[in-house]
C-alpha cells in the first residue's frame, strides 16, 4: 500500500489524558480514534492489527480442533442447544468451538462427563500463543469463575488501563485474583471465656476509630455488613460478618448465597429491617428474617468487639456460639496482600494484572445434556465457556517497541528520504513492486515530506523492517534495518533477504 493512500492521522504529541504507553501509541499512531466506554474506536491500521491477532488464535486454535461458529456462543444457551443436536455417543466429543464476537473471541467446549481437563488444555493453549506474541502471560486463580476457572492475565503497571487487584506468592510462584479461594482465615480467640459487655463507644463508628478508642487491633473487631441479594422476587436483606481487618468480596458473597447480585443494603432499607443506620450493627439479638452469613474468618472466634444494634454502644467480649450463631458459614473475603498465599501458606504480594482471557466450567438451571459412554450407560456432557480479550491483546501489543511479523499491519516500510531524487523513487518504487508480488505485506511511504517525519511515522507504526531507498540508490544500494540491525545490500538481493528473515520467524512461532 501507499502511504498517500492510507489513512494515518499521526499526532506529533501524546493524547492528553492518558497514562497507558498502550493507548497513547494507538492513538498517536492513528491506529485509533479514541479509547471510549473500554472499547477501542479503530482506525484502518489498528482494523488490520485486530484482525491479524484474531486470525492468529483462529488460527492455533484451529490447530487444536476448534471450529468456527457464528452466534451460538454468545447467546446464553446457544452451546446447549447445539450440545442437544450434536451429542449422542462419547464418538462425537469432545468438540471446541470459537466465535469473533466484537473484539472478543468467543470459546466453548463440550466435553464428556470426565473431560475437565479440557479446560486446563485450553488455557495452556493461550498462554502458549501470548508467550509466541511476546507476550508472557500468568494464570489467576479466581473462585467466581468456578474451581476449575482461571484467568489469563498480563502483568500490569498501575498506569494501564483496565488494572486489576491481585495477589501473587514470591515464594511459590502462585498468583491469583482478589477473588480467589481463601483456604484459612483464623477467627480472634482470647484464652479464657469473656463476659460480654455493652460499653459506650461515641464517635466510633468505623472499624479504625473503634480500635483506637478501645486499644484493640482490627482483627478483634467484627464487621457486620448489610447487602441486599436479587432473589427472584425482588431484594432479600442479609447480614455478613467479617474479621475487622478484611474486606468483603460482592462477587464471592452473590457466589456464596446462589444469587445473581448483592450490592450494599441502602441506608432506608436498613432503617426498615434494622430502625437504624450503619456504624453500630451487630449479630447479637438480630431478626430472625435477617440471613445471617459468616466468613470463614468469624467461625469460632472469641472475645471480640461487635456493634450493640444501638447508636454508640458496642459489645465486648462476644463469643461465637454462646452470643450469636449461623448455618450459613462461607469464604466472602477479598484476597489481599499481606494474608497467607493459598497454595504454601506463605505471605502474599500485591500483583496488578491485566485481563486477556477467561475459561471455566458452564453452569446451567437447563438439565445436563445425556450420551452413551464407552460401556453403553448413559452420561452427562461437561460444557465449558470463555473468552479471549482480543482488545486488550492489541493494547499490550502497542506497549512494545514493534508488531511482531504477521500482526503488524505491514512486513516492511519502504521510505525515500526525498522523493525528489528520481533515481530512488524509481528503485524504491520497483522494490515495493517486487515485494508485493512475492507476497510481503509492504508500506511505500510515497510521501513528500521531510525524511525525519517519515523515520518519525515508521516507529509510531511499529512495522518491524525499515528499507531506505536513499543516497546509494544510484549504485542499487539500499539499506535494510530490522530490530537492532542494519545491513547495506544491492536492491535486487533484499526480496530474498526479507524472504528468509520472514520464514525464520514464522519457525519461531
Ligand atoms: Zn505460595
Amino acid at each position: 500500500m501507499k502511504m498517500t493512500s492510507l489513512l494515518t492521522p499521526t499526532l506529533k504529541k501524546a493524547p492528553a489524558g492518558w497514562q497507558d504507553p498502550g493507548v497513547i501509541r494507538l492513538i498517536r499512531s492513528g491506529y485509533a480514534l479514541d479509547f471510549q466506554n473500554e472499547e477501542w474506536n479503530l482506525l484502518p491500521l489498528g482494523s488490520i492489527l485486530r484482525e491479524n491477532v484474531a486470525w492468529t488464535f483462529l488460527h492455533a486454535l484451529m490447530e487444536e480442533n476448534f471450529q468456527q461458529l457464528d452466534s451460538l456462543l454468545y447467546k446464553k444457551d446457544g452451546l446447549y442447544a447445539l450440545a442437544q443436536r450434536a451429542v449422542q455417543s462419547y464418538r462425537d466429543l469432545p468438540l471446541n468451538f470459537m466465535e469473533l464476537r466484537q473484539g472478543l473471541l468467543l470459546l466453548g467446549g463440550i466435553e464428556t462427563a470426565s473431560g475437565k481437563e479440557a479446560q486446563q488444555e485450553i488455557v495452556h493453549t493461550i498462554d502458549n500463543i501470548l508467550q509466541n506474541l511476546n507476550l508472557p502471560s500468568i494464570v489467576m486463580s479466581d473462585e467466581t469463575l468456578g474451581t476449575d476457572g482461571s484467568y489469563v492475565a498480563l502483568k500490569a503497571s498501575d498506569q494501564y488501563i483496565a488494572v486489576e487487584n491481585g495477589v501473587a506468592c514470591s515464594s511459590c510462584g502462585w498468583t491469583g485474583t482478589e477473588n480467589a479461594r481463601i483456604e484459612q482465615s483464623k477467627p480472634y480467640r482470647t484464652e479464657k471465656e469473656m463476659v460480654r459487655q455493652e460499653i459506650h463507644t461515641p464517635n466510633a463508628s468505623s472499624i479504625e476509630e473503634l480500635c483506637e478508642f478501645l486499644h484493640i487491633p482490627a482483627e478483634q473487631t467484627v464487621k457486620t455488613m448489610f447487602y441486599m441479594a436479587e432473589v427472584d422476587d425482588g431484594w432479600r436483606p442479609v447480614a455478613v460478618l467479617i474479621r475487622g481487618d478484611l474486606h468483603i468480596s460482592e462477587e464471592k458473597l452473590a457466589l456464596f448465597l446462589k444469587v445473581k447480585k448483592v450490592r450494599i443494603a441502602e441506608e432506608n432499607e436498613l432503617m426498615s429491617v434494622m430502625g437504624q443506620k450503619p456504624g453500630y450493627l451487630g449479630p447479637v439479638g438480630l431478626p430472625e428474617r435477617v440471613c445471617l452469613v459468616a466468613d470463614i474468618s468469624i467461625e469460632g472466634c472469641s472475645g471480640v468487639v461487635t456493634g450493640a444494634n444501638k447508636p454508640n454502644y458496642h459489645l465486648t467480649g462476644v463469643t461465637w456460639g454462646r452470643d450469636f450463631k449461623t448455618k450459613h458459614i462461607g469464604d466472602v473475603a477479598l484476597l489481599r496482600e499481606g494474608m497467607n498465599c493459598p497454595r504454601c501458606g506463605l505471605e502474599l504480594q500485591p500483583f496488578l494484572w491485566n485481563k486477556v482471557a477467561a475459561v471455566w466450567s458452564e453452569k446451567s438451571d437447563i438439565e445436563g445434556i445425556p450420551y452413551q459412554d464407552q460401556q453403553g450407560q448413559t452420561e452427562k456432557c461437561t460444557l465449558w465457556k470463555g473468552w479471549i480479550d482480543l482488545n486488550s491483546i492489541l493494547t499490550a501489543l502497542a506497549r512494545e517497541k514493534t508488531y511482531p511479523f504477521g500482526l503488524a499491519p505491514f512486513d516492511v516500510d519502504i521510505i525515500v528520504p526525498s522523493v525528489k531524487d528520481e533515481v530512488a523513487m524509481n528503485l524504491a518504487t520497483n522494490l515495493y513492486l517486487e515485494m508485493a508480488q512475492n507476497g510481503i505485506v509492504v508500506l511505500f511511504d510515497d510521501r513528500n515530506e521531510r525524511a525525519g517525519a517519515k523515520f518519525a511515522d515508521f516507529e509510531l507504526f511499529g512495522i518491524p523492517v525499515k528499507v531506505v531507498v536513499g543516497r546509494k540508490a544510484a549504485e542499487g544500494i539500499v539499506e535494510v534495518h530490522y530490530g537492532e540491525d542494519a545491513k547495506e545490500m544491492q536492491a535486487e538481493d533484499v526480496v530474498c533477504f526479507l524472504s528468509s528473515l520472514l520464514n525464520d520467524d514464522d519457525e519461531s512461532l
